[in-house]
């Protein structure tokens, strides 16, 4: 439970505006909404087969399951190399 008096007044304003936007009932489901959103920035989904991807350098993943190198454009990931044959 984050205590809104941790907030200074400022922060409260945005928090209490994306609320408002979000739609949501209490700051501490902003909070956690928030949360989610950064982690679902750091996870990379393959587009080939779905599989786990992690970042290599910057705007470049590589995808662990099938091993195509995937590219970040826009948020949206283009697969560069596909399914590499045997
Ligand atoms: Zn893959």
């Amino acid at each position: 439970m984050q205590d809104p008096q941790t907030f200074t007044p400022q922060e409260f304003d945005m928090l209490e505006s994306l609320r408002q936007e979000m739609g949501l009932t209490s700051i501490d489901e902003v909070m956690r909404a928030l949360v989610r959103q950064a982690y679902h920035r750091t996870q990379i989904l393959c587009p080939s087969c779905g599989g786990r991807a992690r970042k290599t350098v910057a705007g470049k993943a590589e995808c662990d399951e099938c091993m195509s190198v995937l590219r970040l454009a826009e948020g949206t990931l283009v697969t560069i190399t596909g399914r590499r044959a045997k």
